[in-house]
């Protein structure tokens, strides 16, 4: 089957991009963050070198409020020099073979950020692949469980997001996100 790049879930777009989250102009990004929102490599690192010391700062805060975030759980900042005005730090688990609670995990990042997304009334909001990078997660199986849980998430509750974008960094992701879209599609 061929891949799919856009889909509509009641009033809002689902669609994939390939490209740097970094540059997206909704008014959100998701970071794939670790549990100490110090930063690091990977998504993560490429959003706090573009957004600059000020998205930083604000995480230090939330970590000396908080401590650091569980797995699953999310957090908003502003975007500093993005021209996203907020990011949202969200805590992907790391594989260990799939039976330690990965998948309900995963999913919970991605309904918390939703989620802080609606509570803040945004309309448009991008993610990266999470989890899928450094924390080893299979991408086919990433897939399935991001665009299934965004699906389930805009069919379930009412939300202020119009848009909802899964920015893509390689060709083989987007590929695989597209093929996963399909398959979405033809169960709707
Ligand atoms: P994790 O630790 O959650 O696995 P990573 O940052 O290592 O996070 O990887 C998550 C995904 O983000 C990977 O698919 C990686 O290719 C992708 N990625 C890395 N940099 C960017 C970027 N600037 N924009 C979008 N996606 C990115």
């Amino acid at each position: 089957m061929s891949g799919v790049d856009e889909i509509v879930v009641g009033k809002t777009k689902l669609g994939l991009v390939q490209g740097d989250i970094t540059r997206q102009a909704t008014e959100a990004i998701v970071n794939a963050a670790n549990p100490n929102l110090m930063g690091g490599g990977g998504v993560d690192g490429a959003i706090h070198q573009a957004g600059g010391p000020a998205i930083l700062e604000e995480c230090r805060k939330i970590v000396s409020r908080i401590g650091r975030l569980d797995t699953g759980k999310a957090v908003i900042t502003s975007g500093g020099k993005l021209q996203a005005k907020y990011v949202i730090h969200t805590i992907g688990p790391v594989w260990h073979g799939g039976s330690r609670g990965e998948a309900e995990l995963l999913a919970s990042a991605y309904r918390e950020s939703l989620k802080s997304a609606t509570d803040y009334k945004l309309k448009s909001l991008s993610f990266p692949s999470i989890s899928s990078g450094a924390y080893g997660y299979p991408m086919a199986e990433a897939a399935r469980v991001a665009l299934s849980t965004v699906i389930a998430f805009l069919r379930g509750v009412s939300t202020s997001l119009e848009e909802v974008f899964f920015v893509l960094y390689d060709s083989k992701t987007y590929q695989v996100y597209s093929a996963e879209l399909a398959e979405s599609a033809s169960q709707m």
